[in-house]
């Protein structure tokens, strides 16, 4: 079919689902076509640009029939930015699409059957929910100071005022952060030539302390006038931390290893539910503090703890779900890979008071199997929260060995997610409940929570892992 399309081509179509970025996705003739900016139900116009094999991309030129769930960008600048990539679709039909993606990857990849799919827990109000924001700075043509995003591949700033995902707060941030720069002539950090100073201004806020970070990740080891800045900073309310962030690197990876604290402490506090968690500029933590609790709560209830129950929580970050679950728990036992984050977990641990986690650090699918084998460990429950490339296999085994009654998966890829409930599911284990989370309103990614529980015979033997799935995405 594709020889019969050629670049430039005009085509008509209706786009009938949404990439893993957001883009409209349709056929032609069975030919599929990506189109970026067109949603669900919207009828186009589309420009061919590039032909590959079995699927094409194509510009949008016109909406000839908008879908019935476009609404209007709350910011004029979600197009250009690409933060926010559904933000033209009315928020149930965002939560609508997540849920079917997650079920329709459930049943297509994983072959998961007969379960229940909770309804998805959406936002009351999706804006301004972020508690971390990261924005560059840059400079006009005529020597303003700018904050806002990148513009597409380029090294130039689209300056934003507001950003409707981002606490409101952020505006007097940044504002405070640009005058003073102009002020005394502080120089941005320019990408392409690698000179200048300010990169990023890195922002925190606790949602239930109200504690305000600032962090400034430079280009140097110090910044000239830090009184200055200092002086300005403090006096806004809530302000706990001012650091600065030091990297050096030609690296579009926007924080460095190293922090150096300039006023208050190098940390602020936020708080999941009863517990408090100290958070640095370089840890992990969940960005949607409200929809976290959600997220964790839902976690907590598919473990159904007792009081009785050894539980581990693999890929355990800062401890934040370890933590939530210790007061429900006999033991929790955590493993993480990075070991600052496992300091930051023990150090949670004792300012909550909780005395029955136990952290390892290293790789999940190296700490357990060797835990297992060596010392026979123990599971009632096993949590698992990988990151999008789901669980290694070697660990998907042991858990399956080790026979916990109930495996609950915490998951940022329906795709990976998919594929590793279909092992588990050809090991032992049924899928029992599934619910999403919307952590993310406007983008395309969804969190969800699943319940497996051992089925009554342990197997005898393991079926492989066979689906790729880059295929499904
Ligand atoms: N459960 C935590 C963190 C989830 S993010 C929370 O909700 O905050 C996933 C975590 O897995 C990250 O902290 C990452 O550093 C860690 N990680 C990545 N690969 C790992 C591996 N092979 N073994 C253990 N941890 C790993």
């Amino acid at each position: 079919m594709k020889e019969s399309f050629k670049k430039n081509d005009m085509v008509t179509l209706e786009i009938t689902d949404l990439g893993s970025s957001g883009e409209g996705i349709g056929k032609v003739d069975g030919f599929t076509l990506f189109v970026k900016d067109a949603l669900i139900g919207d009828v186009i116009q589309a420009k061919i640009i590039k032909l590959k094999k079995n699927y094409g991309y194509g510009r949008l030129m016109e909406i000839l029939t908008p879908s019935p769930s476009r609404v209007e960008a709350r910011c004029p600048q979600a197009r250009a930015c690409g933060g926010c990539q559904i933000q033209p679709l009315a928020y149930e039909k965002q939560l609508e699409y997540k849920e079917n993606k997650v079920k329709e990857l459930l049943e297509r990849v994983g072959k998961v059957q007969d379960y229940v799919m909770e309804p998805i827990i959406g936002m009351k109000e999706p804006w301004y929910y972020r508690n971390k924001a990261q924005f560059p700075v840059g400079k006009t043509k005529e020597g303003e100071i700018v904050t806002g995003f990148y513009a597409g591949r380029t090294h130039s700033i689209i300056p934003v005022e507001e950003c409707f995902i981002q606490h409101s707060l952020n505006q007097e941030l940044m504002a405070i952060v640009r005058q003073w720069m102009q002020a005394y002539d502080v120089q941005p950090y320019n990408e392409a030539s690698h000179t200048g100073l300010v990169r990023h201004i890195f922002t925190r806020i606790g949602k239930y302390t109200g504690e305000v970070m600032v962090c400034l990740v430079i280009n140097g080891k110090k910044i000239p006038k830090e009184a200055e800045l200092v002086e300005c900073l403090k006096k806004v309310p809530g302000m706990t931390s001012i650091c600065l962030n030091i990297n050096r690197e030609k690296t579009n990876v926007i924080l460095g290893s190293t922090v150096k604290c300039l006023w208050g402490q190098p940390y602020i506090t936020d708080k999941i539910g009863d517990i408090a968690y100290r958070i640095s500029p370089l840890s992990f933590f969940q960005v949607n503090p409200i929809q976290t609790q959600k997220l964790y709560s839902t976690a907590l209830e598919y473990a159904g703890l007792t009081g009785n129950e050894t539980v581990w929580d693999l890929y355990c970050g800062i401890g934040t779900i370890s933590l939530f679950l210790a007061k429900s728990a006999k033991k929790v036992y955590g493993v993480e890979i990075v070991p600052e984050a496992i300091d930051d977990a023990k150090e949670n641990a004792q300012l909550n008071g909780i005395e029955n986690a136990e952290f390892f650090v290293g790789k999940a699918e190296e700490v357990l199997p060797e835990q297992y084998e060596k010392n026979g460990v123990y599971a009632d429950v096993i949590v698992v929260d990988p990151p999008r490339k789901g669980c290694d296999e070697k660990l998907l085994q042991c858990m399956v060995q080790m026979a916990p009654k109930r495996i609950v998966y915490v998951s940022c890829d329906p795709a990976t997610l998919a594929r590793d409930l279909g092992f588990l599911e050809a090991n032992g284990y049924k899928v029992e409940k599934v619910r999403c989370t919307d952590m993310f309103p406007h983008s395309t990614h969804v969190e969800s929570v699943v319940l497996l529980e051992k089925r009554k015979k342990k197997p005898d033997s393991y079926v492989d892992l066979t689906v790729d799935v880059e295929d499904y995405r």
